[in-house]
């Protein structure tokens, strides 16, 4: 099978390159392959662990909204890029041949060697089943002590939303991480707040706690430390998608994709990539809001691409904000060196993400 545009991964970036390019009448030319239907808004998983959104409410249905443009929709996960002969390779085995690629697949788990068990929070796509299974411990009386590892703001909003699923069934949450503090890359106000707020929602803090390994029953510090819990749930930073580095594609030490200031790979000029799996020339942290403010500039070079025009810079924010929820109504605005808490951050912040969700419906 061949397309002019194959547009691997339902990420952030690729949604509103499906809807741009639909909306100028493009979407016959090209075709979405996502190894699932409903790609979710990352934004939205704490308030769905609290228990706040539904399944449908944080996910995108990208075989509709593909329909919607013209789109063609393939259910699959691609194993394989051979840039040489612009051909990508699904599972299923039927080759598709492109014009313009353009990868948005995301970031895969990073969690320590030889761990036996805990569940990861990525893939967010598979989440909702492992959070069943936490679900089923908890019902059976066998949840009583939870450990999330990793304390960047991912970690630290599943921390507060596990608190509020699980705190009527008694059930503790302990945040632990290697560093110091919760948050350290953002401000000094936020990193205040939040430990004041950890600890009003009796959220136990254990910090400068390299987690190496959970066995038996016993999450593992680098320094020998052990800590009994019962389930772990996993937070910690991403990696690059392992059969990249098969590809020929230019990738940086860490394995992601590297592209110029116009979101194309440095290696093959009808190769682009966007959002986590990309490596900026002037990187960025691995967050969703970068690789939605890719999306209109990605849409926009992959038509260049097609028209053969020369095509936009994308310039990344060097301040942007952040919201954290506390999954009690309240919520954490970070931005510059300030930080503010309230309810109305709360609604300022499901109002941007009910409008983002809006767009693809
Ligand atoms: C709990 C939590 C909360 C977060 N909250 C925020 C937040 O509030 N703000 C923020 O900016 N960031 C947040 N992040 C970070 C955010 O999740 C990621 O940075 C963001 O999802 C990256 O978007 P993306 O478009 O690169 O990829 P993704 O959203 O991961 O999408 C990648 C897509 O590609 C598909 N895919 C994967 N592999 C393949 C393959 N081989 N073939 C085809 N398709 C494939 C996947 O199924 C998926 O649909 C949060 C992360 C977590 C864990």
């Amino acid at each position: 099978m061949t397309s002019p545009v194959v547009l691997l991964g339902g990420g952030h970036a690729h949604v509103e390159v499906v809807r741009r390019l639909g909306l100028l009448g493009l979407g016959q030319e090209i075709t979405l392959v996502s190894p699932s239907r409903h790609a979710p808004y990352s934004g939205m998983l704490p308030g769905y662990i609290a228990g706040e959104y539904k399944f449908d409410d944080f996910h995108i249905d990208l075989a509709a909204l593909c329909t919607r443009f013209g789109v063609t929709f393939i259910q699959d996960v691609a194993c394989g890029i051979d840039p040489e002969r612009r051909a990508v390779s699904p599972a299923s085995g039927v080759v598709l041949r492109y014009g313009v690629l353009s990868i948005n697949i995301g970031a895969t788990p990073l969690i320590p060697e030889g761990i036996s068990a805990g569940i990861s929070v990525k893939p967010i796509a598979t989440f909702a089943d492992r959070l069943t299974r936490l679900d089923v411990l908890a019902d059976q009386g066998r949840l009583s002590r939870l450990a999330v590892v990793g304390q960047g703001v991912a970690g630290v909003e599943v921390a507060f939303a596990l608190k509020q699923r699980f705190g009527a069934r008694d059930v503790s949450v302990v945040l632990v991480g290697r560093a110091a503090q919760p948050v350290p890359e953002r401000s000094c106000r936020a990193r205040q707040l939040l430990e004041r707020e950890l600890r009003t929602a009796g959220i136990a803090h254990c910090a400068a706690f390299d987690a190496m390994a959970f066995h038996n029953g016993e999450l593992i510090a680098r320094d020998g430390r052990r800590m009994e819990v019962d389930e772990v749930v996993w937070t910690t930073s991403s990696g690059a998608p392992r059969f990249l580095r098969r590809t020929g594609l230019r990738l940086d030490d860490n394995g992601f994709i590297r592209v110029d200031e116009t979101l194309r790979s440095l290696s093959h000029p009808d190769v682009f990539a966007a959002g986590d799996v990309s490596s900026l020339p002037d990187p960025r942290p691995k967050a969703g809001v970068f690789a939605v403010r890719q999306g209109p500039v990605l849409a926009e070079n992959i038509h260049r691409t097609l028209l053969q025009k020369s095509l936009k810079a994308y310039r990344p924010q060097s301040n942007w904000l952040v919201l954290i929820s506390l999954a009690d109504g309240r919520a954490i605005a970070d931005k510059w060196a300030f930080a503010v808490l309230g309810r109305w951050v709360a609604r300022w912040k499901h109002r941007i993400d009910r409008r983002f969700m809006r767009r693809y419906r």
